[in-house]
């Protein structure tokens, strides 16, 4: 705990955006650490595409590439995708502080809870963020998954590939819209620059919450269609 922070915690007492506690010594900005000491990665069986969590093994003990339905009647651009951590409480309040409040000073706690969380990752060749469009991120500043890549490109030693999956189209976000709008919100919203930069290049994306799957998705469809290898995802939460 930064002694800065001690201190403007003795001048502008702030408390856990979940449970309201005042702050003084937690070690994670804007939550207490009963609240942060609740969040648990997301485990067992699971989707081998989306990583879409299923209820039972059963599926997985008789057959070990069992897809969701989401998958078999749709199968995703990319070719598979993890989330660590269930957007829930306080997760869910840290990543709205995060994303949407400025809290920058979230980047640490966030990726000292995914790495140690992070599953075995295939071999990738470069992380891209998924993009913010220029619009937005000229009102936001930042782009919250550029903060998360840069973190885990340093950890896992791929570097970070930038500039080439540009957000050409301003959207709403995907966590405020209905089940069928998040189908449609991000059409073609996604295209590639500096093509010969993905050429068979195998991606991991990075983003912050994994909704239903359509930003990764539509990032992986324009990516496949330059050109580029394999393309995996991987988003510290994930709406359940
Ligand atoms: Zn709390
Ligand atoms: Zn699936």
């Amino acid at each position: 705990m930064p002694l800065f922070r001690k201190f403007l915690h003795l001048i502008f007492p702030a408390a856990c955006a979940h449970c309201d506690t005042p702050l003084w010594d937690d070690p994670v900005p804007f939550v207490c650490r009963t609240c942060w000491d609740t969040l648990v990665p997301i485990a067992g069986p699971c989707c081998p595409h989306c990583g879409d969590p299923f209820a039972s093994q059963v599926a997985l003990q008789h057959s070990p590439t069992h897809e969701c339905g989401t998958c078999r009647i749709k199968p995703p651009a990319f070719t598979q995708t993890w989330s660590l951590f269930p957007y829930q409480s306080p997760l869910k309040e840290a990543i709205i502080l995060f994303k949407y409040r400025g809290k920058r000073s979230l980047t640490k706690p966030f990726l000292q809870a995914m790495i140690p969380a992070l599953p075995l990752l295939p071999t990738c060749d470069v992380l891209i963020p998924v993009p913010l469009h220029r619009d937005r991120l000229r009102e936001r500043e930042y782009n919250q998954s550029l903060l998360l890549a840069h973190g885990l490109s340093k950890h896992l030693n791929i570097p970070l590939l930038l500039s080439c999956l540009l957000r050409s189209r301003a959207t709403v976000p995907q966590t405020s819209l209905s089940k069928k709008e998040r189908f449609t919100n991000l059409r073609k919203a996604f295209t590639i620059d500096n093509v010969s930069r993905i050429q068979g290049q195998r991606i991991l994306l990075i983003d912050d919450v994994f909704t239903t799957g359509t930003t990764l998705h539509e990032c992986a469809k324009a990516l496949r269609k330059a050109g580029s290898g394999s393309v995996y995802g991987l988003t510290l939460a994930r709406m359940l």
